[in-house]
């Protein structure tokens, strides 16, 4: 099957074709950096990790960029508020953000560029300028710079409206009264008391960027005017992608974007996990309750990127059953493997793997049809634990499923490893191991009880004690 991904501009599935045979540009919008991430901005990025990682199983080279969006009005009031210089109060954010990203697996863009940056803040005001010269843009009478959208003839395609709608519903409220048409929208905001010493020189006096025209300046400084993949949450699409398309396309006059993917939200009790709500987790908050990164990343991920799903402790309970069967299913094929004298897992080039099944790849390859892609690799683990029971795979064959295991992880990255265990699982383990090397049994022996009223298990092989979570294990 060919790789195909829902398109946002067109709603429809299309068959995906890099304008490169071999190579994806992609910009993802990235966090605003006014507090800590929570896990339903995780969400996004956990799909963006998934699509970027199925690319590169498919032979493609992924070019990814993630902004930082370190000015906007709540950076500034947080900076104001802790009455710290803006850019030491998004630091710590920024911080923040990458320890959260890098315990949850996600593969690091290859650039993650700051709006502040200088270099950025002067591709913006030129394209602002050009927008200006084209007529696309107008200073207001507040002295702030305003996208015209009613010039722009496809305004209102990606987030499939028209403009009259905008009016007539009223979904923007008209208290600005300086623009022309309720729907512009601020591509410069000119300076004023409560931005403090927040503030570039422009053409139009001092002031700073608005939040879209960030992200237009990044993705074209860093990708060029075209792009293969763009992708966000689906809050994202109006007005924020809607008018990234406005200001990109308006000052090349080329197509800004081919393909446009947005995940639904991460919900709590049918509502979207949101920092307003008052409603949303951060992955701190889940890990002091005992979880991992990887099982949150794996909680993120389980479902359709199209399908809302909800955060339950539920869930990350299944998060963690499902990945202790993944755990257990290893450890038996590597025992496997090595048992009958030849360690054929780690023998077998992963060149030579005939037979393997590709239904994993192609069930990612509809769409990022992960439920599909679990559903096969859970099956399998059913099928081979079967075999493995009744004596009827040998090791070469568990050497092959451990090369195919090593393939399809490669995108999931969902392998357990130790240095992840909770701090008071990691402090008993330490003691235990401690315990047996003073052959205090008896110790040893409490502290394994221990381990498992926490839903670990403690093993002895010979390379040393193994922790795995326990199956079953709440
Ligand atoms: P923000 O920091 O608010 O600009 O959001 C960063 C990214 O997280 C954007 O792509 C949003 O669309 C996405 N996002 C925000 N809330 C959620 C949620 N509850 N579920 C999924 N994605 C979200
Ligand atoms: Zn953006």
């Amino acid at each position: 099957m060919a790789l195909r991904f829902f398109n946002t501009y067109s709603r429809k599935v299309e068959d995906f074709h890099a304008r490169d045979d071999r190579k994806v540009d992609m910009y993802t919008c990235g966090p605003t950096v006014y507090s800590r991430a929570h896990i339903g901005n995780f969400r996004a990025y956990i799909f963006e990790d998934l699509l970027q990682r199925h690319l590169e199983a498919r032979g493609f080279e992924v070019h990814r960029v993630m902004n930082i969006t370190d000015v906007d009005d709540k950076t500034i009031r947080g900076a104001r508020e802790a009455k710290v210089p803006l850019e030491r109060f998004t630091q710590q954010f920024k911080d923040a953000f990458f320890d959260d990203a890098e315990k949850l697996r996600i593969k690091r863009a290859d650039e993650y560029p700051s709006a502040t940056d200088q270099r950025y803040v002067d591709k913006m005001i030129a394209m602002i300028s050009a927008l200006i010269s084209k007529g696309l843009a107008y200073q207001a009478d507040d002295k702030s710079v305003y996208y015209r959208i009613k010039k722009f003839p496809n305004y209102g395609k990606l987030a499939h409206f028209n403009l009259d709608e905008l009016q007539s519903t009223g979904r923007v409220k008209h208290d600005e009264y300086d623009k022309e048409h309720i729907g512009d929208f601020a591509l410069w905001k000119a300076w004023d008391e409560d931005d403090g010493d927040v503030k570039w020189n422009s053409p139009w006096g001092p002031g700073r960027p608005g939040w879209h025209i960030e992200c237009s300046a990044m993705a074209t400084a860093i990708l060029g005017d075209q792009i293969d993949i763009h992708c966000g949450g689906v809050d994202n699409i109006f007005p924020h992608h809607e008018a990234e398309i406005a200001q990109s396309e308006g000052v090349t006059g080329k197509k800004f974007v081919n393909y446009w993917l947005h995940c639904a939200h991460l919900l709590v009790d049918g509502q979207k996990m949101a920092k307003s709500l008052g409603n949303f987790y951060t992955v701190p908050d889940v890990i002091a309750k005992g979880y991992t990164g990887h099982e949150i990343r794996y909680a993120l991920m389980r479902v359709h990127y199209r399908t809302q799903l909800n955060f339950t402790w539920d869930g990350m309970k299944e998060a963690r059953e499902s990945l202790g069967r993944i755990d257990d299913w290893l450890e038996r094929l590597r025992e496997l493997a090595v048992e009958n004298g030849r360690d054929a897992a780690l023998r077998r080039p992963r060149t030579s793997q005939r037979n393997v099944p590709t239904q994993f790849e192609d069930a990612l390859d509809d769409d990022l049809n992960i439920s599909a892609a679990l559903g096969f690799l859970f099956e399998t683990i059913r099928e081979t634990n079967r075999a493995m029971d009744e004596n009827k795979l040998d090791a070469k064959q568990a050497g092959a499923w451990l090369s195919w295991w090593e393939r399809i992880n490669a995108t999931l990255d969902f392998e357990s490893a130790e240095t992840e265990l909770p701090g008071e699982v990691k402090q008993l383990a330490e003691a235990r191991m401690q315990a047996r090397l003073a052959k205090d049994f008896r110790k040893s022996d409490e502290l394994r009880d221990k381990l498992n009223a926490l839903g670990w298990e403690a093993r002895d092989t010979k390379d040393g004690q193994k922790i795995t979570r326990r199956a079953g294990a709440k």
